[in-house]
């Protein structure tokens, strides 16, 4: 599981809801954390499922790590793999895929 900058952002990332399957009906759910992006978004309760991209932590201020939605994609165009139209990897579907990526 991917450790969050501070014990707060930890607790509203993986907050389970026995009321709620999907954190976008949840009222309590606040933040949405893509693991493959590395994004962490706002939940706008709308009704929809709109989040605002966020690149701080807003409870302990920590600039929050980079989104790799650009490198998601190039990666899988690198391998040939169109994810409108191919099937996507597993280690694609979460922070998998970039541990596979050559360390820097
Ligand atoms: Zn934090
Ligand atoms: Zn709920």
């Amino acid at each position: 599981m991917t450790n969050h900058c501070c014990e707060a952002m930890n607790r509203r990332v993986n907050v389970r809801c026995d009321q709620h399957d999907d954190p976008f009906d949840c009222p309590d759910a606040l933040i949405k954390f893509s693991a493959k992006f590395r994004e962490y978004g706002l939940i706008i309760h709308d009704g929809g499922t709109s989040s605002i991209t966020i690149d701080f932590c807003p409870w302990c201020g920590h600039r929050l790590p980079e989104s790799r939605r650009d490198q998601w994609f190039d990666e899988l165009e690198r391998r040939g793999i169109d994810p409108w139209e191919d099937e996507v990897p597993a280690e694609f579907e979460d922070e998998r895929w970039l541990a596979s990526l050559p360390q820097d």
